[in-house]
């Protein structure tokens, strides 16, 4: 007999594969048989750290110091060097900001901060330097969040983002979704998250009711960016989201070293599509200070995404934009 709790993780097991994670170079180095950190990786370590499930691990190859997963999270002295162009906000966020918590950028939308803290660290993330801890929905937080969008009706769509919105429990989340979908203006819930590509036993039943009975329309936008992420495990743990009408999206980042590669970005877009999740959007990396070492420039970005059009159906193709700051939307390159 198939225990229970096989098909249905309950919610201390995320909790506790959370705590159980990688928290240094060291660890992580010593688990994958490589040796072990130089200077250069303790002092990028020390200025932001390392965080890495034992889940994720597990997909990372042995003994490479190259594999495309180890590189998106271990880090390394380039971080510390300044580059011309990048700088801590590139993406015009604090000037985007229209409450405590809540960016307006786009129309119709709005961004909530839910939280500043994430399962993985990405060393290529764009808010690495976002001051958070100023930013958070939470606790009393929540009250000036859902006046700001009281006194915003023509927003339509409200996405959970953050740090990672699904890092807090489903009892938290689940009020935060509730008063939401009494705001009378608001019809589309959407939640950008990387956490089920990392942690897939984070999309418990308790989460997947409360997307689905959210009363509003509402989609999953994950985070993945290599074909050795989408496992059968990742696939399992979705399904009950897209048999309860969910819709499944992803957003990945170009990244040097790491997908660069039509034949990656193919089959990254056929393997999400095997698990049903259409690919949305491929970022041109934003220009945050610490990450000019993974930047592909932007004529084999463009030289890149017409090899992907000509391989793939339309539907499989992601949008390839960049993030101007002040701009009306995300752009197509
Ligand atoms: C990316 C982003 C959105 C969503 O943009 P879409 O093109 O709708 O995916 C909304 N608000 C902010 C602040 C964003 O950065
Ligand atoms: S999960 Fe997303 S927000 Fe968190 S570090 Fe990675 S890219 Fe940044």
């Amino acid at each position: 007999m198939i225990p229970c709790s096989a098909s249905h993780p309950n919610t201390g097991d995320w909790r506790r594969q959370l705590v159980e994670g990688f928290r240094t170079p060291a660890e992580l180095l010593a688990h994958l048989e490589l040796p072990p950190p130089d200077r250069g990786t303790e002092a990028a370590a020390a200025a932001f750290p390392l965080r890495v499930p034992r889940y994720y691990a597990g997909l990372m190859r042995r003994g490479d110091a190259e594999d495309p997963l180890l590189r998106q999270v271990l880090p390394r002295a380039e971080e510390l060097r300044s580059a011309p162009g990048f700088g801590p906000d590139p993406t015009g966020d604090h000037a985007a900001v229209a409450g405590p918590g809540v960016l307006r950028k786009y129309a119709g939308r709005a961004l909530l901060l839910v939280t500043g803290a994430c399962a993985v660290h990405c060393r290529y993330c764009f808010r690495r330097h976002f001051p958070y801890a100023d930013h958070r929905t939470e606790g009393a937080h929540w009250e000036a969040v859902i006046q700001t969008l009281r006194s915003t009706p023509e927003v339509r769509e409200v996405i959970l983002s953050g740090g990672d919105p699904l890092l807090p429990g489903n009892g938290r989340l689940a009020r935060l979704v509730r008063r939401l979908s009494a705001l009378p203006g608001l019809r589309r819930l959407r939640i950008h998250t990387r956490l089920p590509v990392v942690l897939p036993a984070r999309v418990d039943s308790g989460l997947v009711a409360l997307l689905a009975d959210s009363g509003l329309a509402t989609s999953v936008v994950l985070h993945a960016n290599h074909p050795a992420e989408i496992t059968p495990a990742l696939g399992r743990a979705l399904a009950p989201l897209r048999r309860r009408g969910v819709t499944l999206l992803n957003q990945a980042v170009l990244l040097r070293g790491v997908n660069d590669d039509p034949e990656i970005q193919v089959e990254l877009a056929e393997k999400l599509f095997d698990i049903g999740i259409l690919p949305y959007y491929l970022h041109q990396l934003d220009k945050v200070a610490g990450a000019a070492h993974f930047e592909v420039e932007e004529e084999r970005a463009r030289a890149l995404h017409r090899i992907m059009r000509e391989r793939l159906p339309g539907y499989l193709l992601p949008a390839l934009v960049r993030e101007h700051p002040g701009a009306a939307a995300k752009m197509p390159l």
